[in-house]
């Protein structure tokens, strides 16, 4: 019996699902992926296989698995005796840097993950607003907290201004009636933010959106977009809410905000600001983030938020991001390796594309119009997740890691890192012609 096999039938016993890891498994596989250790961009399986890593830490690692000036963050850390639960001047040299990358977030707090940071950030909205509705954005992800997670159908069942009629939690296990507080409403169509406020003005708190929308694929908006909804939310009264999770660090040092020339409120970060080790912070104007605990009434706790191995670890990555020619480098392994992905698709007659946001990807089987992207409702009515199942599945016989999450109608995210060389682009685009 292989060993994946033997971990996988003893881990089932005491493991939901066989596994832990974010609760996933490699659709194609049927199990979780179990892996011995990781270096750079390659991950080494427990069978002895060494495969190239395209699904980094579900966006999370843009500089790779054990990066040298990390490890050496860590061994520093535990060199001061890895505390946990005290601020230190660690996380004073991480706000300086972060400030610094990202300006518009006056005042950070650390949180442990990406859900808390937007939980934390929805908590705050409503608190300083004293209002209740929240509107989100179909098919983008926020976490699994109550009241965020609503993809309605993705793209489903949506009325003339892209407003799904029927909103129900993606979960079992909501409070009865929690779908009171958020609308649903289709990214990238103005006329559904301008009802929308218009339908429940007075109501409503904030708008949260990934400004870039990588959990259903790798679609950005417009500039004009962004102006327009920035505007609205000003007039309103209504606190705009960027969710960065994975955009943060991952196509520009000043993240999606700084590309698209706009000023959220408040914004959320994780993953890659820490290359994956537990650290998220929400960050925004100071009246707001003093509504926090100890200044203001709003709890956001965490026993371990800001613990040191998170923080030292995340400034050497901000460190990275800001150095010289870095994002050069993320733009160049990114024109060859999605451009070259891309020409594979005409090459071979299969339709479809890629669409790439810096270093992370998405496969767009079933379609070739990249503007049909853009909508979620017109992706979904042509993507087909099939042939991408099978890609994935292939993919795996040939040691590259390309993750399928399950049957999902829309694009997943992958991803790359600093640390894939062009060796590993070469001989993925080799691997994926023959
Ligand atoms: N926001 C976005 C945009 C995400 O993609 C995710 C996780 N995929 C989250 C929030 C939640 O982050 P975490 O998994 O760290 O709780």
């Amino acid at each position: 019996m292989r060993k994946s096999a033997e971990i996988f039938q003893e881990a089932s016993k005491l493991m939901v699902g066989g596994g832990c890891a974010g609760g996933r498994i490699h659709a194609a596989l049927g199990t979780p992926f179990y892996i011995d250790h990781a270096d750079g961009s390659h991950v080494f399986h427990v069978d002895g296989e060494e495969f190239i890593d395209y699904h980094c830490g579900a966006g999370a690692l843009l500089f790779g698995w054990n990066h040298p000036r990390i490890r050496e963050a860590i061994i520093k850390c535990v060199d001061k005796g890895f505390f946990m639960n005290f601020d230190s001047p660690a996380t004073l040299e991480f706000a300086r840097l972060f400030k610094e990358l990202v300006p518009t977030v006056e005042k950070i707090r650390l949180t442990n993950s990406g859900t808390e940071a937007t939980l934390a950030a929805i908590r705050a909205a409503r608190a300083y607003t004293k209002k209740n509705l929240i509107i989100k954005m179909d098919g983008h992800f926020h976490g699994m907290h109550e009241m965020i997670w609503f993809n309605g159908g993705c793209g489903s069942d949506l009325d003339k201004y892209g407003q799904t009629r029927s909103v129900t939690p993606a979960t079992p296990g909501f409070p009865a009636g929690a779908e009171k507080n958020v609308k649903l409403i289709e990214f990238n169509n103005l006329d559904a933010v301008k009802h929308v406020f218009e339908t429940y003005r007075g109501d409503i708190a904030a708008i949260i959106m990934e400004p870039v929308n990588y959990d259903c694929g790798c679609v950005p908006s417009t500039r004009e977009y962004m102006k327009q909804v920035r505007e609205l939310c000003t007039k309103e009264g209504i606190l705009l809410i960027f969710d960065e999770v994975i955009s943060g660090l991952r196509f520009r040092p000043g993240s999606a905000q700084g590309y698209y020339g706009i000023k959220p409120d408040l914004s959320t970060f994780a993953k890659a600001i820490a290359n994956g080790f537990s650290l998220a912070l929400v960050g925004g104007k100071a009246e707001i983030m003093e509504l926090f605990n100890p200044t203001g009434p709003v709890i956001c706790s965490g026993t371990s938020s800001g613990n040191l191995m998170s923080v030292m670890a995340a400034i050497e990555c901000l460190k990275m991001a800001m150095e010289p020619g870095f994002y050069d480098q993320v733009e160049k392994i990114e024109k060859n390796l999605c451009g070259e992905l891309n020409a594979l698709f005409g090459k071979h007659g299969i339709p479809g594309h890629i669409r790439s946001q810096g270093a992370q990807f998405a496969f767009y089987f079933g379609y070739d119009d990249p503007q049909m992207d853009y909508i979620l409702s017109e992706t979904v009515k042509h993507y087909h997740p099939q042939l991408y199942r099978r890609f994935t599945r292939e993919c795996l016989a040939e040691h590259l890691y390309v993750f399928d999450g399950g049957e999902k109608p829309f694009p997943q995210h992958n991803g790359f890192t600093i640390a894939h060389t062009e060796d590993d682009i070469a001989l993925t685009i080799s691997k994926v012609d023959g």
